[in-house]
């Protein structure tokens, strides 16, 4: 039997839980710091089921994003997980922006997403009456789903599956015994393999346990939400073109399975406080490709921190990272933003094979 600690109960700490569970001579604990699963960066994201057209071919981010699209979509059906196939559209306003939009789907191609389209103005116009564009890109295999039931799932299976759930563990000490782990919370237990995947702190767990070692440094970023309850009669979720890899600040608009949309994220500093001024920045952006929206009905709903990382000063790193320990059982996942939740499924199966 090998003991398997997994720190943080996130989308990533679930989605390995449940597919490691699956293998019986594994006996699984999972440690949670918050009161319920999934309270950190899962509930703070647009709830999208990325495509992979726009991440750097060869990289992690790309592989994973694009088999772990299928699973989530196979896993959804199989567990009846709401879900909508809306598809993506990017979409060039501007001359540079059509420029764009040849780039994207040759790198969509390269990188195994072949069902992409150029769109010209007048399907365009029949597609989205709403949408101001020239053209776009069209990405059918984009979509959004619910998180929420997704990971009640994943922690259900998990439990029938026994592993063993703790929440509210706080200040979680780790102490190396040769070459196995032993908490302080649960002190019986020797860990044969620990696999760190606390999110936003997953660095600073890392370094607690191995302060000899040189890991990569938080680059936070802040993301901010706003909320339309106005229907905008977009059936698609809707980005404005842009070249691969170089993910800038987008007021993105997406559907909410519930109705309404939800529009951003932004990219703001960390230490960045709500202010007035923030509104008029998504209405300004959003008024650049839509033709018409209520201002009024624009509410401030949600942020989230991207847990973005540096490597080599000052460039950031744009892939995910996921590392074993040099000569130990202990597996690091730092990085894991957008897009994170896509790739949940997938990145599960790649650290299983890690152990
Ligand atoms: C603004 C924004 C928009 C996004 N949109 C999308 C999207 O549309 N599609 C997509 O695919 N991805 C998206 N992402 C990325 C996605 O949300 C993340 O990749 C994903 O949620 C990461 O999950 P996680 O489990 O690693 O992190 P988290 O959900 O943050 O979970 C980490 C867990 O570890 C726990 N923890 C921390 N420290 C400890 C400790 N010491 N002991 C025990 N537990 C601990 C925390 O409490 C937390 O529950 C978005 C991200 C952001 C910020």
């Amino acid at each position: 039997m090998k003991k398997i600690l997994i720190i943080g109960a996130g989308v990533i700490g679930l989605s390995i839980s449940y597919e490691l569970s699956k293998i019986k001579r594994f006996k699984i604990t999972v440690l949670e710091k918050a009161r319920n699963i999934g309270s950190k960066n899962t509930s703070k994201n647009s709830q999208v089921i990325h495509s992979g057209v726009y991440y750097k071919k060869d990289t992690l981010k790309n592989h994973l994003c694009i088999k772990g699209k299928n699973l989530i979509y196979k896993f959804c059906k199989k567990y009846k997980i709401r879900n909508i196939k809306t598809g993506k559209l990017f979409l060039a306003c501007t001359k540079k922006e059509e420029e764009y939009l040849n780039v994207l789907k040759r790198n969509a191609i390269k990188n195994g997403v072949n069902d992409v389209k150029i769109i010209h103005q007048k399907r365009l116009n029949q597609m989205e009456p709403m949408l101001k564009g020239n053209k776009a890109l069209l990405s059918p295999s984009a979509g959004i789903f619910d998180v929420k039931a997704f990971i009640k799932k994943l922690f259900q299976i998990s439990k029938q599956n026994k592993v063993k759930f703790y929440f509210e563990v706080k200040n979680l000490k780790i102490q190396k015994i040769n070459s196995k782990f032993r908490t302080d919370f649960l002190k019986d237990e020797i860990f044969d393999f620990v696999i760190n995947c606390a999110g936003m702190d997953a660095i600073d767990v890392a370094k607690q346990n191995f302060p000899n070692y040189k890991f990569p440094k938080n680059k936070f970023v802040k993301g901010i939400y706003f909320k339309t309850k106005e229907n905008l009669k977009l059936k698609n979720i809707v980005y404005r073109a842009m070249l691969p890899g170089d993910v800038k600040e987008r007021i993105d608009i997406t559907p909410l399975l519930e109705g309404g949309y939800i529009l951003g994220p932004s990219v703001e500093k960390l230490n960045l406080n709500i202010k007035k001024k923030l509104k008029y920045k998504f209405i300004n952006g959003i008024k650049n490709h839509l033709k018409s929206i209520n201002e009024k009905k624009i509410l401030y709903f949600k942020e989230g921190i991207r847990p973005k990382i540096m490597i080599n000063k000052p460039k950031s790193n744009e892939d995910f990272y996921i590392k074993k320990v040099k000569n130990y059982n202990w597996v690091n996942l730092f990085g894991i933003e957008s897009p994170g939740l896509t790739s949940a499924l997938s990145i599960a199966k790649y650290v299983k094979k890690m152990i």
